[in-house]
């Protein structure tokens, strides 16, 4: 095959386009590919001026002055590559990338031939995708990119003036659960409803854009842009009290809101972005349907619950947890009738860590889940061992001892938490009416109808269920009865009052009469004295836990100081 005929073949297997030109830009050749690039057929472009009839008048200075390199013999075989528009035969215009390159090496009579190749579509690609990192598809409003230049601008049209630019960062409340109720579609028109709303109470010059899943920016700027951001705050508040209409359901949310404003501390966008971000997440672990404007402390909470939380994933895996126990006492013999498990923290360089100091954290960033399924299945595993060697055993040996485990909110909240417990009585020895599960009065009142969903399946696994810090909430008289409860744990603010002239008396005497009307058992926590001790049994208490009795130890140690 000579090397013409290999040509030949090249372009008609190309993906290009193939025109070859006269010494007067005559076209000479058409290739199939031509054709369909600009709507000509081969037999009706042959003979046309390229320049008059292809090629765009704008271009026509360059590619001539590529042509001339090319021909007047300097050895240039090849013209750089260049973007160009080529008109079409319906009138239009399409982009191409463009090259002439010599022909005389192939044939002695050719003169230039021209390599088209078609990127109008690529290059619409490229600007959809450059509008969509500009813009959010979904609310249509500018993205965080967008967002992140308009405030870069602000600042610099400020200059360094205080408290002239305001970012307010918005995060909807609870929306992954309203998310994963109504349907992603649902979540969908809620946000772009809630955009329309935001956008319906901003001043003209306000921006208003979307940061990511469930957060919104809004940059203000001007003079005294904190009272502006305060003031539009409130007016959010306000606009989210009435409902959202999603499909046939009437939705209500609300807004935690992050306030920072440029300072001399304070002049760049990404400070300011992350000061607005760490006083919105304030404002959620505040309960959320509020706002909160940035202070230094604020930083260092974040920069502390984020080290903490580090170290806590840590801490799981690696195996430094304990759990302690703490004895359960039974007032009328005054024996053990079981422990309470209260986790620990063996941290590498602090030493043993109360829960204080990280059970917050792991409230907040869901880790309490993993740790309070691990804590609820080395408790389940104690009471054996516990039975076999304590004095006055007969009281814990397996059908009658109780162990104590605490759940938090989250963990109330977690799907698994039923699948959860049956896995921790199954791989234990315990008949399920041995475990009590308790849950802090305030766990409860989040949202008293769930709750008492989950307690209900709870109890249908056989196991008791406890209220614990009774007295530090607001449980109504309602819900108490409503709630399938066994056992009221009254909070140690009341124990270390209890005097009998004390108003710690006249409570603890209340709590004790009504759990006894509803059928329930009382326990007394933190008593510390013997003094206490004796009101309690007066009061007819049915059990107590306390420093009196035993400090929280872990299990080696109180079945030796028990023995
Ligand atoms: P809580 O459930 O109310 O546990 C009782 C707390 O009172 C324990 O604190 C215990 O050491 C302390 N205490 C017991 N007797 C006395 C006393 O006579 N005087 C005083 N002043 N305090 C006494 P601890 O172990 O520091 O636990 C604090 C809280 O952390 C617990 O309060 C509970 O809400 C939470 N917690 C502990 N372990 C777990 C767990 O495994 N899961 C969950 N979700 N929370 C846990
Ligand atoms: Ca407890
Ligand atoms: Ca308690």
């Amino acid at each position: 095959m000579s090397s013409s005929e290999l040509f030949n073949r090249a372009i008609s297997a190309s993906f290009d386009a193939f025109v070859e030109l006269s010494s007067t830009f005559m076209i000479v050749e058409w290739s199939r590919r031509a054709e369909t690039l600009t709507g000509w057929h081969r037999e009706d472009a042959i003979g046309l001026n390229f320049f008059d009839t292809v090629l765009s008048h704008a271009a026509r200075d360059e590619v001539l002055s590529d042509i001339g390199s090319i021909t007047n013999g300097d050895g240039v075989l090849i013209s750089p590559q260049r973007e160009v528009n080529i008109h079409t035969k319906d009138g239009g215009f399409s982009l191409v990338q463009f090259i002439c390159f010599s022909l005389k090496e192939m044939d002695p009579e050719g003169f230039i031939g021209v390599w088209l190749r078609d990127i109008s579509q690529e290059r619409r690609d490229e600007e959809a995708l450059a509008a969509a990192y500009l813009h959010d598809p979904l609310t249509n409003l500018p993205s965080r990119t967008m967002f992140m230049y308009q405030l870069s601008y602000a600042l610099v049209r400020q200059g360094a003036t205080d408290g002239n630019v305001a970012v307010l960062f918005l995060g909807i409340d609870r929306f992954k659960g309203l998310n994963e109720s109504l349907g992603h579609q649902a979540g969908d028109q809620a946000l772009i409803q809630i955009s329309k709303r935001l956008l319906s109470i901003l001043r003209p010059r306000d921006i208003l854009a979307r940061f990511s899943g469930d957060e919104f920016l809004i940059l203000c700027e001007g003079l005294a842009a904190t009272a502006t951001a305060i003031r539009l705050a409130k007016r959010i508040a306000d606009a989210f009290k009435r409902s959202f209409l999603i499909g046939s359901e009437e939705i209500y949310t609300s807004l935690s809101l992050g306030i920072a404003t440029s300072s001399k501390e304070a002049f760049d966008a990404e400070t300011l972005l992350a000061n607005a971000d760490a006083a919105m997440y304030h404002a959620k672990n505040k309960g959320g349907n509020r706002y909160e404007v940035f202070r230094e402390e604020i930083m260092a909470t974040v920069i502390q619950r984020t080290s903490v939380e580090a170290s806590l994933h840590r801490a799981l895996e690696k195996g430094e947890l304990r759990v302690y126990f703490q004895p359960v006492i039974e007032l009328k013999e005054e024996h053990i009738i079981g422990v309470e498990a209260l986790v620990r923290w063996a941290h590498p360089e602090q030493g043993i860590l109360n829960p204080d100091s990280f059970i917050p954290t792991a409230e907040e960033t869901g880790l309490i889940v993993p740790i309070g399924t691990w804590v609820l299945g080395e408790a389940c595993k104690v009471l054996d061992l516990l039975a076999t060697s304590l004095k006055g055993s007969e009281n814990l040996s397996n059908s009658h001892g109780v162990i104590e485990v605490n759940l938090s909110a989250r963990q109330i909240g977690d799907p698994n938490l039923i699948t959860t417990v049956e896995r921790a009585l199954r791989n234990s020895r315990l008949h399920p009416n041995q475990l009590i599960l308790e849950i802090t009065e305030s766990a409860l009142m989040d949202d008293p109808e769930a709750a008492l969903d989950v307690l209900k399946e709870l109890k249908s696994l056989g196991v008791r269920l406890a209220i614990d810090d009774f007295g530090t909430g607001f449980s109504s008289l309602t819900y108490l009865q409503r709630f399938p409860i066994d056992v009221l744990k009254v909070d140690k603010s009341f124990i270390s009052e209890l005097s009998e002239d004390g108003t710690g008396y006249v409570i603890v005497k209340a709590v004790i009469d009504l759990a006894h009307t509803l059928g329930l058992e009382v326990v007394a926590e933190g008593v510390e004295t013997e003094d206490e001790l004796r009101i309690l049994k007066d009061l007819d208490c049915d059990m107590a836990q306390g420093f009196y009795f035993a400090r929280p130890l872990p299990i080696a140690e109180l079945k030796e100081s028990l023995a």
